[in-house]
């Protein structure tokens, strides 16, 4: 099976008046088709900076990136972003916020209507539909934030700390709803987290990073010995802490401020 997205030696440094600041430093990976990737390390380390070059946005200077074969380029099609902050607006309802992306590349196809009007009823926000954002519960309109984003029909979505202003009951409800309505739409995402339980929740694999600037210091391949495999099972499984405490010690060896959610300890991370 070919790769969908190939991450081959890419380094960036930024420059500024006050000098400059290496952010990566030779990464290389890949993603495999249906591929779900989580990407942990400490913070400022050059997490977003990466997303930011996969989609196009930045270029390296040093190495390049693939995606079946193209460079990514702004605004490409094929890569879907959601960030830490929903961006609903206020003033539309959330049937017409949903429809955003499509009215602005003019995609407003029957189609793509159908398949919008179809993830508002499995994903539970049919019967909000002309409720303004304020009226949803943050999980909810997390919910609407990847429904806007999935309607664009992107081949590979990349996630920037999504949940990461959530509550942690419904953060946890939240990634387990993401991560679910993502299995079913088989769509290969990069998930940027701070947090390791959710990382290994999530994710096929993990890429632990160095500090800035950021190499890859271990790809951990994630593996559970349970049925039904959902992030909200994963965490009660067996192999859960086993791979938590090889995560949390690696990204120890970089930063010893490296910050846990305050309910989880290494010892104890359910
Ligand atoms: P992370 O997402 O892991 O917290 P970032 O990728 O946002 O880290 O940033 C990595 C480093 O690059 C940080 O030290 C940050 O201050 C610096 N940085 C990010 N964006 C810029 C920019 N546009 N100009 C200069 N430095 C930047
Ligand atoms: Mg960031």
């Amino acid at each position: 099976m070919k790769p969908l997205l190939e991450i081959r030696d890419i380094s960036l440094s930024y420059h500024t008046i006050e000098g400059e600041t290496p952010a990566l430093s030779h990464i290389s990976f890949q993603l495999m088709p249906g591929e779900f990737l989580a990407v942990v390390g400490p913070s400022g380390c050059g997490k977003s900076t990466l997303l930011n070059l996969i989609c196009g946005l930045t270029e390296p200077e040093e190495g390049q990136i693939l995606m079946n074969g193209t460079s990514p380029a702004p605004g490409d099609s094929r890569i879907g972003y959601m960030l830490q902050k929903d961006h609903l607006l206020e003033w539309r309802s959330i049937y017409q916020n949903v429809l955003l992306g499509l009215e602005i590349r003019g995609e407003k196809t029957a189609d793509k209507l159908t398949c919008v009007e179809e993830m508002l009823h499995t994903y539970g926000l049919g019967k909000f539909r002309n409720a303004r954002p304020s009226q949803l519960s943050g999980g909810m309109r997390q919910r609407a934030a990847l429904i806007r984003t999935l309607a664009l029909k992107p081949e590979l979505l990349l996630l920037d700390e999504p949940f990461s202003a959530l509550d942690y009951q419904t953060r946890l409800n939240v990634s387990d709803d993401i991560g679910r309505i993502l299995k079913e739409e088989h769509k290969p995402a990069i998930l940027v987290t701070h947090d390791i339980s959710e990382a290994i929740s999530m994710a096929d694999r993990v890429i632990v990073l160095t500090r800035r600037p950021a190499s890859v210091a271990r790809i951990v391949p994630i593996c559970f010995s349970i049925e039904n495999r959902t992030p909200f099972n994963s965490r009660s499984a067996p192999e859960f802490k086993n791979y938590f405490n090889l995560i949390w010690k690696e990204l120890q060896s970089y930063d010893a401020d490296f910050s846990c959610p305050k309910k989880i300890s290494p010892k104890d991370p359910t």
